[in-house]
């Protein structure tokens, strides 16, 4: 077993992560496998290297130990770039230059009701997916998004095996037709205009490259594991077990977020408690 925690280094960490990182943790320990540790920095306007070096002097405060050298993903860009290349051949991709009004407005039509979301927002109403023309040996645009056209990427049901819970208490052998993906997922985007790539290519590259046989992640992921899957069909690559877990919710009921500084694992320790309290607090002591 190989399992992983894969945090952005754009704040402190908070109950969640430890949940997270623990859980994922243990799982592989138990086991015998291996934790990885994975920086998902593809987001250079957020990250901080302050925030990454306290990510590692958390994780090692909690005890958790990970294997070196860790894949920081903004070390591995061409690697997405030449992926996106590849698939930018098939048909599979879309160049996009929208913005968030023009598909606020276009979704928002009159008489078509409150506009879908999805696992990335409002469900992309398929604006330049209609100008759209033959790829041919053009090297894809470098100012414009590149989005996955999901009803040319999707033709067969896509199927994972879920060993926790999605939200709605999903489990088990998870599957989602190519209709849902097209309606409720859309073609979401692969490559962003500033990145050159996205979280969705990203992560499902790395997990592959790193050989993860168990992702374990949040429950607020769910819904974007389907994209992960249908990029994996389109790759070629293994599609890893899913585990999703519940989100660690502050007293009022609402998820934890990285601004919530209260409940940051640093703050936790700045006021005295111990890794066993981290522990028990999440329910894994
Ligand atoms: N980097 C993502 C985050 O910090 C986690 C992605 C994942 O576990 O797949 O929310």
């Amino acid at each position: 077993m190989r399992t992983r925690f894969a945090p952005s280094p754009t704040g402190p960490l908070h109950l969640g992560h430890a949940y997270s990182a623990i859980l994922a943790h243990d799982m592989a320990l138990r086991d015998g496998g291996d934790f990885i540790l994975r920086i998902e920095d593809i987001d250079q306007s957020r990250a901080r290297p302050e925030w990454e070096e306290m990510i590692y002097d958390d994780l090692r405060w909690l005890g958790l130990s990970w294997e070196n050298p860790v894949l920081r993903q903004s070390d591995r860009l061409p690697i997405y770039r030449d992926t996106l290349t590849s698939l930018w051949q098939s048909d599979a991709l879309f160049a996009c230059t929208c913005n968030r009004r023009d598909i606020l407005a276009a979704a928002s039509a009159p008489n078509e009701g409150e506009p879908a979301t999805g696992p990335d927002g409002i469900v992309y109403p398929g604006t330049c997916r209609a100008h759209r023309s033959d790829h041919g040996l053009r090297p894809f645009p470098d100012n414009a998004a590149i989005r996955l056209d999901m009803a040319r990427a999707t033709t067969h049901p896509v199927t994972f095996q879920e060993s926790g819970y999605g939200p709605n208490r999903e489990t088990g052998l998870i599957t989602a037709m190519p209709h849902e993906l097209v309606t409720d997922i859309g073609d979401v985007v692969l490559a962003r205009r500033d990145m050159g790539t996205s979280y969705h290519q990203s992560v499902v590259l790395d997990d592959a490259e790193q050989g993860i046989t168990h992702v374990i992640r949040g429950e607020d992921l769910f819904e974007a594991t389907k994209i992960h899957v249908v990029l994996q069909r389109l790759l070629g690559l293994p599609t890893p077990v899913y585990h999703h877990h519940r989100l660690i919710r502050d007293a009022a009921g609402k998820r934890l977020a990285k601004r919530d500084d209260a409940r940051a694992i640093r703050t936790y320790r700045d006021d005295g408690a111990s890794p066993e309290d981290i522990r028990r607090m999440v329910g894994l002591a």
